[in-house]
């Protein structure tokens, strides 16, 4: 039987960090994963061809709707093809997954094609192509998460489907209807909006984007109304019937009545589940909590004391770049050092156009804490950048501590937002006042500069070009 230091379980953006960070430090690791590519979730039916399809749809809104306002004149139709762009998108998921297997190789980390379960706390049985047994002293479940249902709702995959279907549909919708006005059905609805689809967003709460800056909701859902998307917002679900290529579905407004929306696809968007199926985690005493995700401690700890876990599976928003923080903590603390995370500083993105970005507190919750704030505020319209690319809609907020002026939370939406959000997290890790913002140089013309703006804005107002 062949022992390990370390055994990773799951090859998701947590799971190979993990499995990078512990060969690094000079620990013999396996991964296991029960697909045949590697990467998980993010890499094969999540941010990369999520992105993919966001970029291409992007490309022909731009060339069908603003490539003449710039002069650039394409005579004849412009077409979709529709069966084109997935295959663009599952070759840049190819070479991306395939990327991973070459960084396994490089890092000498031994990967195994199966399902990993415990048998008990230090041996973990694989089922699969590579079936048999390891020892691990320690091991690091990175298992991740499947979408969430409703316990009314047949997800029959062919109409009734989950964001995984919705990446590889064999036509554009006529009208595609989505449950969850959250961060996937946002960035789906959009693709297959700009492709020619009517779009019904269907969302619980009185807002799209409920945890996020209720400024960034409002502002993107005037974009989404913009684009002639149906927002149905404070709508509860009570139904979903498919006839033949009919899906109808029933929700209850505000007021009680029922509201009927038909369309021929229906995309199922209300979050994600942690995923622990068939890890047989008892085995190892490994505790899973009612929220079905594996219960850690300050140190990603289970109530096993060698077995650690990270990523959506665990606590936490549910985010690539989480989960790999996370997988490098785990790895670091294995090695005896004392790695940290702040998780008030983890960015959340949503890849619309305009994009949407935050980081830190929102407005809602500093009311709720009862911190004193003040926020400034810079629509990217007034930039000349912006101007000039034609991308004026949206805003950056900066939202400071009352008294001492600090940074405490940073929320935009506009053109290059999740780029442009780095520069927040960097100035908040080194907890920067708004003034230091104001103060120190950004290129021009840049979207850049509606950081400096409203850093401006928050420091007594001195916003130069509003
Ligand atoms: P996962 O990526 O889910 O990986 C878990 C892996 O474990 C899977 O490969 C699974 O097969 C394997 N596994 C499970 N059980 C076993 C077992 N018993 N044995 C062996 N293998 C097992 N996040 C962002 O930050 N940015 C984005 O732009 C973004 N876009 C997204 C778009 C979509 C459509 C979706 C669905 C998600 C998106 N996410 C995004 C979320 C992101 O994909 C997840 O947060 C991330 O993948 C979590 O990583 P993970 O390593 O915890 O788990
Ligand atoms: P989400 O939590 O972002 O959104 C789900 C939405 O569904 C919420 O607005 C919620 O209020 C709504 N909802 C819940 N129950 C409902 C009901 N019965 N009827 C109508 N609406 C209902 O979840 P998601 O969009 O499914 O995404 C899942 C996870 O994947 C998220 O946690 C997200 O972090 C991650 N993800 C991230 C990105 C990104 O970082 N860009 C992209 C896609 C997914």
């Amino acid at each position: 039987m062949n022992t390990y230091d370390v055994a990773v379980i799951g090859s998701g953006p947590g799971g190979y960090v993990a499995a990078i960070r512990c060969a690094q430090l000079g620990m013999k690791t396996a991964l296991i994963e029960k697909y045949s590519t590697l990467g998980g979730t993010c890499l094969n039916v999540g941010c990369i061809p999520s992105k993919a399809l966001l970029s291409s749809s992007h490309h022909y809104e731009e060339a069908t709707k603003h490539f003449a306002d710039h002069g650039i004149e394409i005579p004849g139709e412009i077409k979709v093809n529709l069966e084109k762009m997935i295959a663009r998108k599952q070759a840049v998921v190819d070479q991306t997954t395939g990327g991973i297997d070459f960084l396994m190789k490089k890092n000498n980390i031994d990967v195994y094609e199966g399902l990993g379960s415990f048998k008990d706390a230090t041996h973990i049985k694989i089922e699969g192509k590579d079936a048999g047994e390891i020892e691990a002293k320690h091991t690091i479940i990175a298992t991740g998460s499947k979408p969430s249902n409703l316990p009314f709702i047949n997800i029959d995959k062919e109409r009734i489907i989950t964001s995984t279907e919705a990446l590889k549909l064999k036509e554009v919708p006529k009208h595609f209807i989505i449950i969850g006005g959250g961060v996937i059905g946002l960035e789906l609805g959009q693709v297959y909006r700009r492709l020619g689809a009517e779009v019904t967003v269907i969302e619980y709460m009185d807002r799209i984007l409920p945890t996020m800056d209720a400024g960034l909701s409002k502002e993107l859902n005037k974009v989404f109304k913009k684009a002639k998307c149906k927002m149905l917002v404070s709508h509860k679900v009570q139904s979903v019937e498919r006839n033949g290529d009919e899906v109808i579905i029933k929700a209850e407004n505000k007021k009680g009545e029922i509201v009927e929306v038909k369309g021929d696809y229906c995309l199922v968007s209300v979050g994600r589940r942690p995923y622990t199926d068939g890890l047989n985690a008892e085995a190892a005493g490994v505790k899973i909590n009612d929220r079905g995700q594996v219960e850690v401690n300050e140190h990603l700890q289970t109530s096993a004391s060698n077995i650690y876990a990270i990523g959506d599976v665990v606590r936490g928003a549910m985010l690539a770049h989480k989960a790999e923080e996370e997988g490098v903590f785990v790895a670091e603390t294995l090695a005896g050092q004392k790695p940290h995370i702040d998780y008030n500083l983890i960015p959340g993105v949503v890849y619309t156009w305009p994009e949407v970005a935050a980081v830190g507190k929102t407005e809602e919750e500093l009311k709720e804490a009862g911190t004193e704030y003040k926020v400034g505020q810079f629509p990217f319209r007034a930039l000349g950048r912006a101007r000039a690319s034609g991308d004026i809609d949206g805003f950056v907020k900066i939202l400071a501590d009352k008294t001492t002026d600090e940074v405490l939370g940073v929320h935009m939406i506009g053109a290059r937002c999740a780029d442009l959000i780095a520069e927040a997290v960097t100035a908040m890790e080194f907890r920067a006042s708004a003034e230091d913002i104001s103060r120190y140089s950004h290129a021009h013309p840049t979207f850049a500069e509606a950081i400096k703006e409203a850093a401006l804005a928050a420091t007594d107002g001195r916003a130069l070009h509003v």
